[in-house]
């Protein structure tokens, strides 16, 4: 069973409650509470559900917004960015290409080059800290 068929069931068994929630029910965290947001390690940020690689430190900066964020995704085709008007607001939701799970939303408030500001949940995130090559 290839991650992007998983069950709704399936996800549920594999993942903790707490990754479950944000990944695929897309919660968010609280700001300030993720393991990730203080990282500076250099490496590789990928799906905490499917493992797919989505982000690199090297487009890792501080916001101060409270959640992990980064200029820009490791490949074009890593995420996908799905139009959400919940909550009476309208905002760019990011999923992981790969397995569809919420990962975020990306506001158009970041640095140069790009401008945009992916900002991810750190329970969406996982850490592999070899480079990006
Ligand atoms: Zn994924």
């Amino acid at each position: 069973m290839s991650d992007a068929q998983k069950t709704d069931a399936e996800w549920r068994a594999v993942l903790p409650p707490d990754r479950y929630a944000v990944l695929r029910q897309a919660a968010t965290e609280p700001p300030f509470s993720g393991a990730l947001y203080h990282n500076e390690a250099q490496g590789t940020y990928a799906c905490g559900a499917c493992h797919a690689p989505l982000f690199s430190s090297d487009t890792k900066f501080e916001s101060g917004c409270g959640w992990p964020s980064f200029f820009d995704p490791l490949t074009s085709d890593a995420v996908t960015i799905v139009e959400d008007r919940s909550h009476g607001m309208l905002r760019r939701e990011v999923r992981c290409a790969r397995c569809d799970s919420h990962l975020g939303h990306v506001f158009e408030d970041g640095p140069a080059p790009t401008g945009e500001r992916y900002c991810m949940n750190s329970l969406a995130l996982g850490f592999d800290a070899s480079p990006a090559k």
